[in-house]
């Protein structure tokens, strides 16, 4: 177990080559630390230069420092804070280390920092799992939903519903403790009407929420087809390199091959497929096998065929007809050529258009983690209950459960076991 009260330290910037490097200190003893080792508690938010000493080794000077102060506790952990700006120089960033471990701080763990704003009531879970999003994020659609949500958009809508909840259950109570008297009959009618329409609100944002997953996870596109149809060389056009291989012969791609690229700003993963046929081949069994995986696991299937339209043509939005240059496309196929590029722009303009539909996630705040998920299942789970019973009694119980369970999605409630598993991600110093 981690000391939860000890004074904690980390280098908030990365370990690559730099002028600067920031390390972040927190905790009650870090003004103390502070003054032993700059002279002096500067300002509040105040940039000051100071010269770093060393209390051991005759008071060594270490380096000639930016220091900032954050008293508690309106820092970002909510405690006592400092940073210091040094030069990013390795020995520097050891020799300050040194000192600090002398004064007392300890190394922090991964996403401590923000663990603690956690505990001290900055920021909720949703808002933290933001900001570890946030510092992962790659695309402009990464950051702005990650900004969103560290900006307390989804905490809002989830500790709305609970409002709700908490009122609905305010009058089932009195329901129960007035049968027949003082209420009308409708107020009974109005309650269950209103469980309705929050049950209606969280199955939409249920089915919103696959959008904002795929935001933050990217799209898996499967391309699936006969042998020797060009799917390879369509992985390969498609992501400008020869990523895939191809071959003259047909059952070539074994296994599936992987490509990243970004289309319509959103992360996509290309799978090239081995050919959708039966096989005595073990190996290329193997491969056919993974195919028909990736291919129900994707969220968008690419079906491609060249000369002859296939018996089994499926359902896939996007039909593509390759080697146009020997032979023309049948309606509704997409016609290209992977060997000339003829219509490789239709098809990819065809493909962010897809990417954008899969991915578009209106004006309310999508949720963006199988945590979220889980959590809003479990709820609407207990309102079916609660739609179901005819007691008030039994209805206030599923209704308080279903409270509970949107509790633990802010963190509000019963979260110790979830916590390591949130902060864990983060990164040190963070
Ligand atoms: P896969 O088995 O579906 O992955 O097909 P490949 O990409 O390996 O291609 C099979 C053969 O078709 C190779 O010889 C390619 O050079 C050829 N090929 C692919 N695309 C085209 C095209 O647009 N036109 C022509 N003429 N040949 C193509
Ligand atoms: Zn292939």
């Amino acid at each position: 177990m981690i000391d939860g009260d000890a004074t904690i330290f980390a280098r908030a910037t990365g370990s690559g080559r730099a002028a600067i490097a920031v390390i972040r200190i927190s905790g009650a003893s870090s003004g103390h630390i502070l003054k032993r080792l700059a002279g002096d508690v500067p300002a509040p938010r105040r940039a000051v230069v100071r010269a770093l000493h060393a209390s051991a080794h005759g008071g060594d000077l270490l380096d000639r420092a930016l220091v900032l102060w954050f008293p508690g506790p309106g820092s970002y952990t909510g405690e006592d804070s400092a940073e210091l700006h040094l030069h990013a120089g390795p020995a520097v960033i050891e020799a300050v280390s040194d000192a600090l471990v002398a004064l007392g701080a300890r190394p922090a763990e991964p996403g401590e920092f923000t663990r603690r704003a956690f505990s001290n009531g900055r920021l909720d879970l949703l808002e933290a799992e933001g900001i570890a999003d946030l510092i992962e994020a790659e695309t402009q659609s990464q950051r702005r939903q990650a900004l969103r949500q560290a900006d307390g958009a989804l905490s809002r809508l989830y500790h709305g519903w609970a409002e709700r909840l908490r009122y609905l259950l305010a009058h089932q109570e009195a329901l129960i403790d007035f049968p027949d008297e003082d209420l009308p009959p409708e107020i009974e009618a109005g309650l269950v009407s209103d469980l309705g329409r929050l049950l209606d609100d969280m199955l939409a944002h249920l089915a919103q929420g696959e959008q904002a997953q795929r935001i933050r996870s990217g799209l898996v596109v499967a391309v699936v087809g006969p042998p020797n149809v060009g799917k390879s060389s369509l992985v390969n056009r498609l992501a400008g390199r020869d990523a895939a291989m191809v071959s003259e012969w047909a059952g070539t791609t074994r296994d599936a091959i992987e490509v990243r690229l970004m289309l319509g700003g959103v992360p996509v993963t290309l799978v090239d497929t081995a050919g959708l046929r039966e096989t005595l081949d073990p190996l290329e069994a193997e491969g056919v096998r993974r195919a028909r995986l990736h291919a129900s696991h994707a969220d968008l299937v690419i079906e491609v065929a060249a000369g002859t339209l296939p018996a089994d043509a499926g359902t896939s939005r996007l039909q593509v007809w390759n080697k146009v240059d020997l032979a023309q496309a049948p309606a509704g196929w997409i016609g290209v050529s992977a060997k000339t590029g003829d219509g490789i722009d239709r098809l990819e303009a065809e493909l962010i258009r897809e990417v954008v539909r899969l991915t578009d996630t209106g004006v309310a705040p999508p949720m963006t983690r199988a945590r979220h998920r889980a959590g809003i299942d479990e709820a609407v789970g207990h309102l079916q209950a609660a739609q179901q019973l005819a007691l008030p009694e039994l209805r206030g119980e599923a209704s308080r459960l279903a409270m509970q369970a949107l509790g633990r999605l802010t963190g509000a409630i019963g979260v110790e076991d979830l916590l390591d598993s949130v902060f864990g991600q983060f990164c040190i110093g963070k």
